[in-house]
């Protein structure tokens, strides 16, 4: 669960005011005690130093603190990303995907999903090696981010499975041809030896007010039957 954060800047600000606020207090009381104790101008140095003492600890102590704390910040910040980033690809993952589909489908805005599986993918990976399967993946997903319309979410959403979340006014049909020729200009010399390379792709518009898990679900379905109709095609959802 995503707890809000109060950003941490305001927050060291904030923390930086209050400590320099009561180290002044501190200070003033410190100041007062020493002058009640030792009223005298012989203790003139310990006055001072019931004065300054507060003034230098307390923000320096805070200093240290809140530089820590904003590098474990920054640190959080880049986990954070990584978490969220597929390594193979450089895509997002299912996860950062399925929070920003989720986003954009409760903002209301028209979209439709394209779900594409590379065809006998296993195949790729039996007769070349898992490195050429690999280099297939990543040209897959340089081609389905080239040919995504603007606006869209690319996501690897599985082993060899996309998943493209694009405006409602898209023609797949169109973007669908264009993967599909693009797919096959596999860029020499990397998968050496693989000729062709084919996806089946789902595609459901999201009626108003429709969930993710029910749009995947209607993709995913559609997915099927263009696997079952013989691949290197597309289905819609009903
Ligand atoms: P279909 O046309 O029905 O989709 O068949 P397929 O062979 O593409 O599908 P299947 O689910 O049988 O096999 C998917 C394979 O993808 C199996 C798995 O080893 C491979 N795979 C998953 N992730 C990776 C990866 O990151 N790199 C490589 N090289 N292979 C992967
Ligand atoms: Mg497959
Ligand atoms: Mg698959």
């Amino acid at each position: 669960m995503d707890v809000p954060r109060k950003n941490p800047a305001t927050r060291l600000i904030m923390g930086g005011l209050l400590v320099v606020g009561g180290s002044v207090a501190a200070s003033m009381l410190f100041t007062h005690l020493s002058f009640v104790q030792f009223g005298d101008l012989e203790y003139r140095g310990a006055m001072w130093a019931a004065a300054i003492v507060p003034l230098l600890v307390a923000p320096t102590a805070y200093g240290w603190v809140a530089l820590l704390s904003w590098r474990l910040h920054l640190a959080n910040d880049a986990l954070d990303t990584l978490a969220r980033r597929d390594a193979l690809t450089g895509l997002d993952n299912r996860r950062a995907f399925v929070e920003a589909a989720r986003a954009r489908l409760a903002a209301g805005e028209p979209l439709q999903l394209l779900v594409a599986d590379i065809d006998h993918f296993k195949r790729i990976n039996d007769s070349m090696g898992h490195a050429a399967g690999d280099e297939a993946l990543v040209h897959a997903a340089g081609v389905l981010t080239q040919a995504a319309p603007h606006g869209s979410i690319v996501a690897r959403i599985g082993g060899e499975e996309f998943a493209l979340l694009v405006p409602a006014a898209t023609d797949p049909t169109a973007l669908v041809a264009r993967i599909a020729a693009e797919l096959a200009h596999m860029p020499a010399p990397s998968a050496a030896g693989l000729k062709r390379m084919t996806c089946s792709f789902g595609v459901a518009a999201a009626h108003p007010g429709e969930r993710l898990d029910s749009l995947l679900s209607r993709a995913d379905a559609a997915l099927y039957a263009a696997k079952d109709g013989g691949r290197d095609r597309m289905a819609l959802a009903s």
